[in-house]
């Protein structure tokens, strides 16, 4: 596989090399991140002309030179990533899973008709990102991380509508906080009752900025309303459960691990990686469509996600009156504070990457 010293790297801003650094070196204060940009050294960019891409550059400037008629800024042709590096307790820095991010890329490009960005060209992207920006990945211990966000957009003057003729894919990273300082804290969702997310046969099954538009209304309205994350029914019924605005909707029923079947949910890779983790803790895994009226019979709920792994839902407000969910809906659910326990040993190498799911760079 071709790493990026493997490469030859075109120094557009002609940067010096980059001296040898370690993570935590930018000497940032780690444990007040929180989830926002900061400037970093530099980001990555390569671009798709003529059936092409080509080898990327380096660039410390942040900023893209946009045509104004780019398909990405009228007709949404745009998608994304969002995944993780850690340095790890043998100070080894790591990205999470990134062949699957690779993957679903993919699938995104496919169904908005961009150029896929092969697995190859993607790892090398992110590792570069990571290992340009060393000094900005937080310190092992600190509990933060290094978010990186991989973007695919139409940049082509294409006015007419029609597929772009120039493609830019860049990966930015910024260091991220631990959201969970103090532990787990259960949240209150509510169900979205005036608005859908995305239609069955739709855009919601792939990570497009078009689904964050449309949540972006709903979202704000519930947060006015004080719930912190809203979850979206199925477009057709209205009684299956999709999932939340930005994570997936996980459940655990006695020994049963339960996740929402549905052509419309983003196919989340913490949720995949939770479900092994659960499997091997010996709870049997099952993707079904779930109904809204079975939540009260659940022992535990949780959005997932990247971002922050696990978020205990402990309560659900749906047509005005407040689901509770288990016992102790005060209380952090055991079982999913486990799991969260378990992925992030593995991330943090505390645990051994039995799955062979990180990836040094
Ligand atoms: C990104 C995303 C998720 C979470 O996916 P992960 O791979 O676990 O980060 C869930 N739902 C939606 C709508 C998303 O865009």
């Amino acid at each position: 596989m071709l790493t990026p010293t493997d490469t030859p790297i075109a120094q557009e801003d002609h940067v010096a090399p980059s001296t040898p650094t370690i993570p935590g070196q930018a000497a940032l204060d780690w444990s007040n991140l929180g989830f926002a940009y900061r400037p970093t050294r530099g980001i990555v960019r390569y671009t798709w002309k003529k059936g092409h891409w080509d080898q990327g550059v380096w660039q410390t400037d942040p900023t893209l030179q946009l045509h104004l008629g780019a398909t990405a800024l009228h007709y949404g042709q745009s998608c994304f990533e969002g995944l993780k590096a850690f340095a790890g307790a043998d100070n080894q820095v790591r990205i999470f899973r990134p062949r699957c991010n690779a993957q679903r890329l993919a699938q995104s490009a496919e169904r908005l008709c961009m150029p896929v960005v092969p697995e190859s060209m993607f790892l090398e992207a992110c590792a570069w990102a990571v290992r340009e920006n060393l000094a900005f990945v937080p310190p092992y211990g600190s509990g933060a991380s290094f978010y990186l966000r991989p973007l695919l957009i139409g940049s082509g003057a294409t006015i007419g509508v029609a597929p772009s003729d120039e493609y830019t894919f860049v990966v930015l990273g910024i260091p991220v906080g631990d959201y969970y300082q103090g532990g787990l804290r259960p949240v209150t969702a509510v169900v979205t009752e005036h608005y859908d997310r995305a239609a069955p046969r739709g855009t919601g099954a792939i990570k497009t900025g078009a689904n964050y538009a449309a949540d972006l209304k709903p979202h704000t309205e519930s947060l006015a309303q004080g719930y912190p994350i809203n979850l979206y029914l199925d477009a057709n019924q209205q009684g299956l459960i999709e999932e939340f605005g930005t994570s997936n909707f996980i459940a655990l029923q006695g020994n049963t691990y339960l996740t929402p079947a549905s052509p419309s949910i983003l196919p989340s890779i913490t949720n995949a990686s939770l479900q092994t983790l659960a499997a091997h803790a010996g709870y049997t895994i099952r993707q079904r469509p779930l109904r809204i009226d079975e939540v009260a019979t659940f022992d535990e709920v949780a959005a997932c996600g990247t971002a922050v792994i696990i978020t205990p839902v402990t309560r659900i407000v749906y047509k005005g009156e407040t689901i509770c969910i288990g016992p102790h809906p005060d209380q952090v659910p055991p079982q999913m504070q486990s799991l969260y326990q378990q992925l992030r040993h593995i991330q943090f190498r505390e645990l051994p990457d039995s799955h062979q799911w990180m990836f040094a760079v």
